[in-house]
C-alpha cells in the first residue's frame, strides 16, 4: 500500500465507503451484537478462524475505524481502543503483568496513573518501582528477575520533562522486556515512540487526539515488534484457561507477533468489558481528521504564550520544552517534530497563593482537570489533579506547589495573552 504522510492517514487511514450506503463519513454502528451468516460462520468466528463482528462488547466497526486510523498514525501493527485513558494504562499492564511480577515505571507520570500504579496494582499482587526520569542506572538497579515491563510517558505530566526513549528502550532491549510509552501529550503528528523502540503506545483519546474536550476514551497500540515466547511472559506462555488452553505466544500462526493486542480484546475486552462505545469513537474520528492542523497551531501558540511568560515581570520561572533554555529542550528537540506541543507550566512571584489568585482571576480560559481542548485551559496540580499525592511524591515527580498548569488552545493568539496579562497584572497581584 502507498506510504502516506501522517496529514493524509489522518483522513483516510482504516476507512473504506460503506459498504451498503456508500456513506463517506464513517458511520456509526449503534448495535449490540451482529448477525451470522450460518452456524459454520458463528464456529469459525468464535474459533478465532476467522476474523468478523460477533458482539459490541469485542468489536464495532466503528471503533474498527479508529483503531486502524491510529495503529497506522504510530506507525503500529494494530490498535485496540478503550471507555478511557485510565482503562487502556490499566488493562494493558495487566495484559502483561500478574500477581508476583513487578514493572519499573518513570516517577513523573500523570496523577492518575501514579496513583494506579503505586495504590491500585499491588491489590493485584503486582509491584511497580518507580525511578527519576533519565536516570538509567536507577532503572538498571530497579529491574529484577520478576519485571516484566518499563513504563514512562514521553513529557511528563505536568512538569513537562521529556523521557530518553532511545535510552529506555536500549535497557528494555537489553532485559527483554517490552517498553509502554503513554505519548499522551505528544500526539503522533510530533512524536510516533515506535519508531524510537517503543512496543505499545498509549493515548488517552480525551486529549488532543479527540482535541475538544467532548469525550472520555483511550487507545492502545501495538507495534507488534515483541516476541513474548520468554517463558518469564506467563500469561502468554502457559494455557489460557479462559481460551481453551490457548498459549497466545505459540498458537495464533501467522498473528503471533500480534499476540499483545489480541490477548488484550480476547481477556482484557472481553472478560473484563471496558469498552469504548462506537458513539465516542465516531467523535475522536472527527478528531483525528483535524489533528496535525490543531497540534501545529496549539504547539505555535504554546510557544508564544512560553515567550511572553518569560519576560512578564510578575512570572518566577516558566517551563517549555520549545523554550531553548528548558532543561527539556535538547530532549524534546531532539525527537519532536514540527512544534513542542500545547502544555505550558510556570510559576508567579507570591507563589502559590498568588498562582491560585491568577487562577481564579483570569478570563478566558477555562478552570478544570483536562489538557488537549480547543479552548484555552487552566489548573493549579498541586491542589487538584495531584492533591492525592503525598508531598514526597509530588516533589520525587518534580510538581513544585506554586506551578501553574496552562493548556493552550486555539484562540487567536493576542487575546490568550492578553487575558494571561491582565490576570497577571490584576491588583490582587
Ligand atoms: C488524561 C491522561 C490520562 C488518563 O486518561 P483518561 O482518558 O482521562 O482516563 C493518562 N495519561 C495522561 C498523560 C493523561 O494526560
Amino acid at each position: 500500500m502507498k506510504k502516506y504522510h501522517i496529514e493524509t492517514l489522518a483522513l483516510h487511514a482504516g476507512q473504506v465507503p460503506d459498504p451498503t450506503t456508500q456513506a463517506c463519513a464513517v458511520p456509526v454502528y449503534r448495535t449490540t451484537a451482529f448477525n451470522f451468516k450460518s452456524t459454520e460462520h458463528a464456529a469459525n468466528l468464535f474459533g478465532l478462524k476467522e476474523f468478523g463482528n460477533i458482539y459490541a462488547r469485542l468489536m464495532n466497526p466503528t471503533n474498527d475505524v479508529l483503531e486502524q486510523r491510529l495503529a497506522e498514525l504510530e506507525g503500529g501493527a494494530a490498535a485496540l481502543s478503550l471507555s478511557s485513558g485510565t482503562a487502556a494504562i490499566f488493562f494493558a499492564v495487566t495484559n502483561i503483568l500478574k500477581q508476583g511480577d513487578e514493572m519499573v515505571a518513570a516517577n513523573n507520570l500523570y496523577g492518575g496513573s501514579y496513583t494506579q500504579f503505586d495504590s491500585l496494582l499491588p491489590q493485584y499482587g503486582i509491584n511497580v518501582r518507580f525511578t527519576p526520569v533519565n536516570d538509567f542506572n536507577a532503572v538498571e538497579k530497579a529491574i529484577n528477575e520478576k519485571t516484566k515491563a518499563i513504563y514512562i510517558e514521553a513529557m511528563g505530566n505536568p512538569v513537562l520533562d521529556f523521557a530518553d526513549i532511545k535510552e529506555y528502550s536500549k535497557l528494555a532491549k537489553k532485559y527483554n522486556l517490552p517498553l509502554i510509552v503513554d505519548s499522551t501529550f505528544t500526539p503522533p503528528t510530533l512524536l510516533r515512540p515506535i519508531e524510537h523502540g517503543a512496543n505499545i503506545v498509549i493515548h488517552s483519546l480525551s486529549k488532543w487526539i479527540g482535541g475538544h474536550g467532548v469525550g472520555i476514551g483511550g487507545i492502545v497500540i501495538d507495534a507488534g515488534t515483541f516476541d513474548w515466547k520468554d517463558p518469564k511472559f506467563t500469561l502468554y506462555n502457559e494455557p489460557d484457561g479462559g481460551y481453551h488452553g490457548l498459549r497466545f505466544a505459540h498458537d495464533l500462526g501467522e498473528m503471533n507477533s500480534l499476540a499483545f493486542i489480541l490477548r488484550l480484546r480476547i481477556v482484557g475486552l472481553r472478560n473484563q468489558g471496558p469498552t469504548l462505545a462506537p458513539d465516542a469513537a465516531w467523535q475522536f474520528i472527527q478528531g483525528v481528521e483535524t489533528l496535525a492542523l490543531r497540534v501545529k497551531q496549539h504547539s505555535e501558540n504554546a510557544l508564544k504564550v512560553a515567550q511572553f511568560l518569560s519576560n512578564h515581570p510578575k512570572v518566577d520561572w516558566v517551563r517549555y520544552p520549545g523554550l531553548e533554555s528548558d532543561p527539556s529542550y535538547p530532549l524534546a528537540s531532539k525527537y519532536l517534530k514540527g512544534g513542542f506541543g500545547g502544555m505550558v507550566v510556570f510559576g508567579i512571584k507570591g507563589g502559590s497563593e498568588a498562582g491560585k489568585k491568577l487562577v481564579d482571576n483570569i478570563e478566558l480560559f477555562s478552570h478544570l482537570a483536562n489538557v488537549g481542548d480547543a479552548k484555552s485551559l487552566i489548573l493549579h496540580p498541586a491542589s487538584t489533579s495531584h492533591a492525592q499525592l503525598s508531598d514526597e511524591a509530588q516533589r520525587a515527580s518534580g510538581l513544585i506547589p506554586e506551578l501553574i498548569r496552562l493548556s493552550i488552545g486555539l484562540e487567536h493568539i493576542d487575546d490568550i495573552i492578553e487575558a494571561l496579562d491582565d490576570a497577571l497584572n490584576g491588583k490582587e497581584l
